[in-house]
């Protein structure tokens, strides 16, 4: 038995890294046990050729304040995400090509979608902040999101929604709650914040990998208070403190922050058990993702004015962006198998999902397109510590009579994770909010 610390932080990703660096900022002894034999979540380092690509998260934005600040103090950088040029857009079996952000698609349906996303934006920024006491809480939460588009005119503005939605949460719109939808909204600001480049979620890449932002936090907490290859699979407390039990030993504190996505906690033993908390966790499946890095000996595509952007209602392979790195000659495509795509493939075989890119990568630029020389990808449906990504989902009804139990503690036991974050859930920035909450909460509680 370790001696007793103050705080015992599960898992190793950015909310559980920062919760256990800005505790041991302010005095606090704190142990970290994390499941894999790296930190870092769902963050992660992929080699391609020579080089290093983030295989997880990658993209921070502008008005992510809390990651920005996070990067900056580590002293990483950033640099632009390549969005010059032609986007394509497939819809219908038609490829088009447009500069800016209005797609080549008929006037209609264009008008249609604008409507709709005022709408949505409109809906969620008035929202309660605790959207389960918003006075149209029920009504939104007993439908799904794809529920609402279908009152939205046109088909494809409707598709339109659809792949936005499914770029944005891996998973389809029939799957989650309207409410829960509005509230992520909500959270990040403005539909377009969420979906768009410049000035919104896909502005920046990390310089040398975002997948850095975690090995420097764990730097800084230090070796000997980080526990790798050690799941937790029980959490037991008393009036006085905390027992976590991993299969290599147990650790006692006198509180404890569980840093997971809610569905993982499932697999844990609680005594007591926080049965309002577990039930919110068995209704927040992952979504389905795979996601693939494709080299090519140069960026073909920037030659005819191409962005190497790319969406699709064809899939499988997309959104694509252009992955090139600022000092490699190189090219470089990144993209996605997401929500019913990304569960289809999670079970094929590394080749099939390579092929199935490939052919898509070429529909969209040509038979160039073909020929890579390097691939990588992360099948994270598969991941037995993600149990799939990018996010936790709510399904209708969640929001409504267990939203309220995401951040509230049970007892000693305190939770971070980006899906408890109020701002930018689902992301880094949700990630580093959680951990800075946590931070607080057991602060407050030392007084
Ligand atoms: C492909 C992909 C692309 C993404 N793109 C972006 C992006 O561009 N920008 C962005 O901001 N976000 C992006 N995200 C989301 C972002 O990566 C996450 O929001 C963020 O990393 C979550 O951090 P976290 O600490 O909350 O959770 P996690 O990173 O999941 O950390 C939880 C940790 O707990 C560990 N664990 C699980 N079970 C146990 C257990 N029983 N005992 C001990 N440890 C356990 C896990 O191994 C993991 O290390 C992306 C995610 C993926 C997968």
């Amino acid at each position: 038995m370790e001696e007793q610390k103050d705080v015992i932080i599960i898992g190793a990703g950015l909310a559980g890294l920062t919760a256990a660096y800005e505790l041991k900022k302010a005095g606090r002894s704190v142990q970290v046990l994390e499941a894999r034999d790296r930190v870092g979540g769902r963050t992660m380092e992929g080699k391609l050729l020579d080089r290093s690509f983030d295989l997880g998260g990658q993209w921070v934005g502008p008005t992510q304040t809390r990651i920005m600040g996070m990067i900056k103090e580590l002293d990483l950088t950033t640099f632009p995400q390549h969005s010059e040029g032609y986007q394509l857009v497939e819809m219908h079996g038609k490829l088009s090509k447009y500069k800016g952000v209005i797609p080549k698609l008929p006037i209609l349906a264009l008008l249609s979608a604008d409507r709709a996303i005022k709408k949505i934006n409109r809906l969620a920024q008035s929202l309660a902040s605790e959207p389960w006491k918003d006075k149209r809480a029920e009504a939104l939460d007993t439908i799904t999101a794809e529920h609402w588009i279908q009152g939205v005119p046109t088909k494809i503005a409707r598709e339109m929604i659809r792949i936005a939605i499914r770029a944005i949460f891996s998973g389809e719109s029939s799957e989650i709650s309207f409410l829960y939808f509005l509230n992520y909204i909500q959270g990040a600001g403005s539909f377009e914040l969420l979906a768009d480049v410049e000035g919104a979620a896909q502005q920046d890449r990390v310089l040398g990998g975002a997948f850095q932002i975690a090995r420097r936090m764990a730097d800084r907490v230090g070796d000997e208070n980080i526990s790798l290859s050690s799941p937790v699979r029980s959490i037991e407390q008393n009036e006085s403190e905390v027992l976590v039990r991993t299969d290599g030993g147990e650790y006692r504190g006198k509180y404890c922050i569980v840093a997971l996505s809610p569905n993982l906690t499932t697999s844990i033993h609680f005594s007591p058990a926080p049965l309002e908390r577990l039930s919110l966790a068995r209704r927040m499946p992952m979504g389905s993702v795979t996601k693939a890095i494709v080299a090519y000996d140069t960026p073909f595509w920037r030659r005819s004015d191409m962005a190497g952007m790319a969406i699709s209602d064809a899939g499988p392979f997309g959104p694509v962006f252009d992955a090139c790195l600022p000092d490699d000659s190189r090219g470089y495509l990144v993209g996605f198998l997401e929500g019913e795509e990304g569960r289809r493939y999670a079970m094929a075989t590394e080749q099939e999902r390579k092929q199935a890119i490939v052919q898509t990568l070429v529909r969209f630029f040509g038979p160039q397109a073909a020929n890579p020389i390097g691939y990588v990808e992360k099948n994270w449906t598969m991941d037995e510590w993600s149990a799939g990504c990018y996010t936790g989902l709510m399904i209708p009804g969640t929001m409504l009579h267990y939203g309220k139990y995401l951040r509230e503690p049970a007892g000693r036991i305190h939770w971070a994770g980006t899906e408890t974050a109020e701002r930018w859930m689902g992301y880094f920035d949700g990630a580093v909010e959680s951990g800075q909450r946590t931070r607080d909460e057991i602060q407050s509680r030392f007084q």
